[in-house]
């Protein structure tokens, strides 16, 4: 089992400001095989409902909203690895759209067309994100993900247990990014305004927002006041600033929202880590099952995009799990009448992927 850091998994000017638990180690999730996209499989590969992400996007349909000195930290960085990717960093800042002191941000067409589409995602060639290489297949600012980038899985290891795992650091990093962002606002001198999110969702459209155009040169400079046309500059100057942080400057600022975010994820971590299969379990009612040509089963329990394939002698245990008997009894009589018991392994494992389930 290949086990990292889990500050190994952050773009490196987090590295000196967040706290212990980012010290300790995680298996590498082993089932998203993004260089040989796992849900691009081909015909006969186990997928749910047949569905597969397109090879021409992967799940790149979504626009990362990158924060200020992340967008720094792309422009500063000297690896030609990174080059494709500060082209387009450049073109985008060149253009306008979506460029704040915030950061570079989705347009709001963009975002309106992302919540009307869940079944276009993995597929629309439409919501790719600007920094897709399509020649490679690749993302082009890798290792300077934002916090969607860095804790979207569409496959756990943990099924869903490592699934809630991700959603807190999302949650967290979340926080962490706005928190930064804004402080390199503040401490650069901006107004105050921009350091709050530029639109509201009951703030009427324009023919710009429909056009994917930049705000008109007069609200521009009301943004960006003295650093238009020096964004990039304002951009290093955040990043600058965040690397003088350290952690308790950090925490200072982060707050007491910070602690409890991060206390949740540590319970998560926990949870990860050291698993604990409830005593009594129950098929899920709301198990989607798929019977293949060849006789085995594909078991849907928590996610489309995660389903696990199992013989028909497994699946015919699941109903012996009726909430009532406790685990060691329904091995009994499992054992009994199909003359197989399922191991522990298995049993946490179909828990996980919640193929089985804690009564209430
Ligand atoms: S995380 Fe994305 S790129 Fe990686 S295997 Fe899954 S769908 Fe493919
Ligand atoms: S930034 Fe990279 S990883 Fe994230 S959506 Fe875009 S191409 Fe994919």
């Amino acid at each position: 089992m290949i086990l990292y850091r889990l500050k190994s998994l952050l773009p490196e000017v987090y590295r000196n400001i967040l706290p212990e638990l980012f010290e300790k180690k995680l298996p590498k999730e082993k089932a998203a095989t993004c260089s040989d996209c796992a849900m691009c499989a081909e015909a006969g590969d186990v997928t749910s409902l047949g569905i597969r992400f397109s090879k021409e996007t992967k799940c790149c349909t979504h626009y990362p909203k990158l924060p200020n000195y992340l967008v720094g930290a792309i422009l500063e960085n000297n690896d030609l690895k990174i080059r494709k990717g500060q082209e387009r960093v450049h073109q985008i800042i060149r253009s306008r759209v979506g460029v704040v002191p915030l950061g570079i941000l989705s347009t709001r067409k963009y975002d309106l067309l992302y919540r009307q589409s869940p079944l276009a995602f993995g597929k629309s060639s439409t919501m790719l994100c600007p920094f897709f290489r399509k020649d490679e297949g690749l993302c082009s600012i890798y290792p300077f993900w934002n916090a969607t980038c860095i804790t979207w899985f569409c496959k756990y290891n943990a099924g869903y247990d490592g699934q809630i795992f991700w959603i807190a650091l999302l949650r967290y990093l979340g926080h962490v990014e706005r928190v930064l962002a804004q402080y390199a606002i503040y401490k650069i001198g901006l107004e105050a305004g921009n350091i709050l999110f530029p639109k509201t969702i009951t703030e009427p459209w324009t023919e710009r927002d429909f056009d994917d155009q930049p705000p008109d040169e007069d609200a521009y400079q009301r943004q960006w006041k003295e650093w238009a046309g020096r964004e990039e500059d304002f951009y290093k100057e955040a990043y600058g600033l965040i690397l003088t942080l350290s952690r308790d400057d950090f925490d200072r600022m982060a707050g007491i929202q910070q602690e409890i975010l991060i206390k949740d994820l540590e319970a998560k971590y926990r949870e990860l880590v050291r698993p604990i299969l409830p005593k009594i379990l129950r098929r899920n009612p709301k198990l989607i099952v798929e019977k293949t040509k060849q006789g085995t089963y594909i078991l849907t329990g928590y996610s489309p995009f995660d389903p696990i394939e199992v013989s028909k002698r497994i699946y015919d245990m699941l109903d012996f799990f009726d909430g009532y008997q406790s685990n060691k009894d329904a091995c009994g009589f499992i054992l009994d009448q199909l003359g197989a018991e399922p191991t522990n392994e298995l049993l946490l494992s179909l828990y996980q992927f919640r193929i089985l389930i804690a009564t209430e």
